[in-house]
């Protein structure tokens, strides 16, 4: 596996206790939209064992100028090291890795289905699908349990706007209609969700993203319908 310097260029509060830090693309460092790299803070011999290398998936699109990655802060030893993090700090990138990736067959509808933080990859597929105007039909389940904790609402109602082929449900698990004004979808991810803005829910490649519990509800329920398994990819985003 391929290692590159990179420095941190800024960080930015995305959501309610969500930051999205953005490090330098290494020069000749290309992946493609929904890989991953892992991320080794300086103060370790890029040993995973002391707790300060960390696995995220890219958030930004191939063509961008920089690596954006995004993720819960939590009490963790890797996350209180990168929430102190001097911009400017050299941290080591390894990659990139994974192949959750967008299929080749436009002809097949794609249904993204976001638990939380596992937002990221999808953004990434979502900002490089618009740009390159690529043919897919596409519909974003994005579940989160409170607004606050929803990350990158602006940016995605934005690229529903700009790619005509995209279809956004944002979805609240733990509030009720109306609170706060919501006047979107509520509750966890179903089939009966899926059936109003999928319609034939045989065909679609489904992708799912999210903490490994979210991950394995929601292939159950595909599971349920009737959906192949080939037709099944998922990233668990371990430790959540
Ligand atoms: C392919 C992939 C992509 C990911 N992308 C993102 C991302 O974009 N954003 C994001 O926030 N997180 C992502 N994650 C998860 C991320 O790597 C961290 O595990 C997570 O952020 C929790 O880190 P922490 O420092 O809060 O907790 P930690 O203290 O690291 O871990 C909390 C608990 O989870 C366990 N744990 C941690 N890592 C693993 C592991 N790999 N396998 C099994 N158990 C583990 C620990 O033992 C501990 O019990 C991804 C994970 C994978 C595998």
């Amino acid at each position: 596996m391929i290692g590159y310097q990179s420095s941190l260029l800024s960080r930015t509060e995305v959501a309610e206790g969500t930051m999205a830090f953005q490090f330098e693309k290494p020069k000749d460092f290309a992946f493609n939209a929904g890989q991953y790299i892992e991320l080794t803070l300086p103060g370790s011999q890029a040993a995973p064992s002391d707790g300060l290398t960390h696995t995220f998936s890219i958030a930004n699109s191939p063509l961008d100028e920089e690596l954006i990655v995004t993720t819960r802060m939590r009490k963790s030893v890797f996350k209180q090291a990168m929430s102190v993090l001097p911009i400017g700090t050299q941290a080591r990138i390894e990659g990139p890795m994974g192949s959750f990736n967008l299929h080749n067959n436009t002809a097949r509808p794609a249904v993204f289905l976001a638990g939380g933080i596992g937002i990221a990859p999808f953004l990434s597929m979502l900002s490089y699908a618009t740009e390159e105007k690529l043919r897919h039909p596409i519909v974003l389940f994005y579940a989160n349990r409170y607004l606050e904790d929803a990350a990158f609402m602006d940016a995605l109602w934005n690229l529903e706007r700009a790619n005509p082929r995209f279809r956004f449900v944002p979805i609240l698990t733990r509030t009720d209609k109306n609170y706060r004004g919501w006047k979107g979808k509520t509750g966890h991810i179903s089939s009966e969700m899926l059936l109003t803005r999928v319609g034939i829910l045989r065909g679609p490649i489904y992708y799912i993203a999210g903490p490994p519990t979210m991950v394995a509800a929601t292939r159950r329920m595909l599971g349920e319908v009737g959906i192949d398994e080939d037709d099944i990819r998922t990233e668990e985003f371990a430790g959540y």
